[in-house]
């Protein structure tokens, strides 16, 4: 409470005042003296004198600590005190489409460093139960919006905002001259009203009482007008200096650099970045990996840019249908997984997470799925079998028993089936004559589950029957 009070004290900036707290009678507790209290806005104060008082600190200084103490705070429309988390936009990021505030989730690995970050918008699910409105991965956001940041303070950039800075002080400078105007007009008026009154005979005095009120109503537009005065004066912003200028000229230049040190921490980048950027607002299309963002700058400017964000499913791309359909034509053609990759890279389509180009195991497990849900073979030229009698590649054994390559996969591992590795290429060999062929088509046709959960099976090989033995007793 004491520090509280030090810092909004005015007293410690060198003002009197008086009438910062006053007594609200509903607040009141009958019988007790002290209660009631509330802390009046500055601007219902009813007496503020500036240096009466010796100060601790300047006025401005005053002003600039109550500011921050307000911007500190988490509530909505503030972004929040700048924190150490590498989550850049934390307390800045907007929902573009509910306007909410986004929350930062962080993720940490078991030692406890954060291990990556990601905006949501869940207000509506935490208060309301409704479904979570956005979310989006954090680095990507992150990236975009440090990349608009040194571009906006590129030297370029910044010519062309202190050139915008000489027409803003110029077309200021005629509204002052407009200002100027308006004021001596008034001051004219309200002159030539205190004129006639005084020329009134008093014995007129009906004549005197409307001069008064003309001469009073003269004065009261002149002291409005010199208000707006005052409050135009004060939004306005302050004029740079040629010295200012050549200062922000030089340390524009050293800003990359200084962002990317690493003695720059995260505190000091939110530092940088909540002083050139109000606002940010981001936008996922649909459930897609595109998003709209806008950038809102300190004094009012507005960039919007697009961006891709890390989505969990290929069938999330806003290019998924091409993509399955360029697929679905490189495998017609019968090229390899390997070679439909490289395509896919050169015609500029990405996967779904973070990595560049697609893998050839993805693209296998693509190709299956959407042969799967067309119901529609591949016309692939068949591959020549394995060297030798009565062997099979994997896949082809599978098709032939119609079952699934990952369950003949676990046979091999379980030694259930005559396999080896060609050596090269590592693919996997299956001698399988038609007798043995028969014989997995036995043990293909046992239920689900019949070798693990009942008892073993007169076909395993010992050690499997071992454990299926040992398992069947437990
Ligand atoms: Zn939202």
């Amino acid at each position: 409470m004491t520090l509280q009070n030090i810092v909004h004290n005015p007293i410690y900036a060198g003002i009197y005042m008086h009438g910062r707290r006053a007594i609200d009678p509903r607040r009141r507790i009958a019988g007790r003296t002290s209660t009631g209290k509330v802390t009046v806005p500055m601007e219902q104060w009813k007496v503020v004198l500036p240096g009466r008082l010796p100060a601790y600190i300047d006025e401005d200084r005053w002003r600039a600590n109550l500011a921050r103490l307000q911007a500190n705070r988490a509530t909505a429309g503030t972004p929040g005190a700048v924190r150490e988390g590498p989550a850049l936009l934390a307390g800045l990021l907007r929902c573009g489409r509910c306007g909410r505030k986004m929350a930062v989730h962080y993720t940490h690995r078991p030692d406890g460093a954060v291990n990556g970050y990601s905006y949501g918008c869940s207000r509506a699910r935490s208060d309301y139960g409704l479904p979570r409105c956005q979310h989006l991965s954090g680095a990507c956001v992150d990236t975009h919006v440090s990349a608009a940041l040194l571009e906006m303070l590129a030297p370029a950039a910044l010519e062309v905002s202190l050139e915008a800075a000489t027409a803003i002080e110029a077309e200021r400078a005629r509204l002052e001259a407009l200002w100027q105007q308006r004021l001596e007009r008034a001051t004219h008026a309200a002159d030539r009203a205190c004129r006639c009154y005084r020329l009134a005979e008093p014995e007129n005095r009906l004549v005197v009482r409307t001069l008064e009120r003309d001469w009073e109503q003269a004065l009261v537009e002149l002291e409005r007008l010199r208000e707006d005065h005052d409050r135009f004066l004060a939004s306005s912003p302050p004029v740079l200096s040629p010295a200012d200028r050549d200062r922000i000229r030089v340390l524009a230049a050293d800003v990359p650099a200084l962002w990317h040190a690493a003695t720059t921490t995260n505190a000091d980048r939110k530092q940088l970045l909540r002083t050139v950027i109000d606002t940010g607002t981001g936008s996922v299309i649909g459930d897609s990996e595109q998003v709209t963002v806008e950038i809102g700058w300190a004094g009012g400017h507005r960039t919007g840019g697009q961006l891709v964000r890390p989505v969990a499913r290929l069938e999330q791309l806003s290019y998924y249908p091409q993509l399955a359909a360029r697929v679905l034509e490189l495998d017609d053609a019968g090229l390899p997984a390997a070679r439909i990759a490289e395509h896919l890279d050169a015609e500029g389509f990405h996967p779904p997470k973070r990595f560049e180009v697609f893998g050839s195991q993805s693209i296998r497990d693509l190709v299956q799925r959407l042969r799967a849900t067309t119901g529609q073979p591949g016309h692939r030229t068949p591959t020549p079998p394995p060297p030798g009698r009565h062997t099979w590649w994997m896949s082809d054994l599978a098709r032939e028993l119609a079952m699934p390559p990952v369950t003949v996969y676990n046979w091999i591992r379980r030694g259930w089936v005559t396999a080896h590795q060609q050596p090269g290429t590592r693919r996997w060999i299956i001698t399988a004559d038609p007798t043995e062929r028969e014989r997995l088509r036995e043990l293909r046709r046992l239920p689900p589950g019949y070798h693990t959960r009942r008892r073993w099976h007169p076909d395993l090989p010992p050690t499997d029957r071992d454990d299926h033995a040992a398992k069947a007793k437990l």
